[in-house]
């Protein structure tokens, strides 16, 4: 589980998430929904401890993460660039995250074993070799699931990670996540431009604005009840 109580950030003299309190339970899948510049990637950032709050406690799993380095918080990011390593193939960059500030080494067979098992998962067994340069697009965003899945984090953390894919794949790619939360759970905070996305695949969904949360609730409270003008007139016009 992920939980916010009275965070607050500020970059320089810019407020940009206010007194925001928010739990997010294991195995819940939570979009986040708001116009550009809202918050939604810093509070993605606050969570993962790639930026620090100005005020307030985060927790992940009931500990305080506040003064935990990123690689301590075992929560896993998936970028909409994907951010692969170039130079290694497949199967490297989705064993990366077990080589390098891991909490214990693994032997080279386990990882080879671990590789494999995630591999599989998002189907990408047959393309280990390769370099992300001669994948497609929806390839490269199953590689870089892949290697979110094998740190097997508490939460992930996912910052519109279908947003550079064509329409189809991105259908496709949909519902390959949702089977994927089924399977593997763990909190997912799911960072979306696209209202269509937030209602077919979240649990629940929290409406952000200018760093204030304006509504949580089900896709369905969200869309018919919207707690005020800013979410009718959000969710009701298609971005
Ligand atoms: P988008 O949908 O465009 O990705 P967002 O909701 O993810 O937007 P954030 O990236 O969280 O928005 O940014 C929120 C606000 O904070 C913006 O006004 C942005 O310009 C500002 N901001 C973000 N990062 C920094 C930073 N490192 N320094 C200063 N200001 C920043
Ligand atoms: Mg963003």
């Amino acid at each position: 589980a992920i939980e916010f109580v009275e965070v607050n950030k500020s970059y320089g003299d810019l407020h940009v998430v206010d007194n925001l309190t928010l739990s997010i339970e294991a195995n819940e899948f939570v979009a986040l929904l708001g116009p550009s510049g809202c918050g939604k990637s810093t509070l993605l950032k606050l969570i993962s401890g790639i930026e620090a709050p100005s005020a307030g406690e985060i927790y992940v799993d009931g500990e305080l993460v506040n003064y935990k380095l990123p690689r301590d918080r075992n929560v896993a990011m998936v970028f909409q660039n994907y951010a692969l390593y170039p130079h290694m193939t497949v199967a490297q960059n989705i064993a990366y995250p077990l080589k390098t500030g891991f909490r214990r080494q693994f032997s080279a067979k386990e990882i080879e074993e671990k590789v494999l098992r995630v591999a599989e998962i998002v189907d990408i067994q047959s393309q280990l070799a390769k370099l992300p340069e001669h994948l497609s697009g929806g390839q490269r965003q199953r590689v870089a699931l892949a290697r979110a899945i094998i740190r097997e984090p508490v939460a992930f953390l996912m910052d519109e990670p279908l947003s550079n894919l064509d329409a189809l794949l991105r259908d496709g790619m949909r519902q390959q996540l949702m089977a994927l939360h089924k399977r593997v759970g763990r909190a997912t905070l799911y960072v979306t431009h696209d209202q269509l996305e937030a209602m077919t695949m979240a649990n629940r969904i929290v409406v952000l604005n200018g760093g204030v949360v304006q509504q949580i609730g089900t896709p369905r409270e969200v869309f018919h009840k919207p707690a005020n003008m800013f979410v009718a007139n959000f969710v009701g016009s298609p971005t």
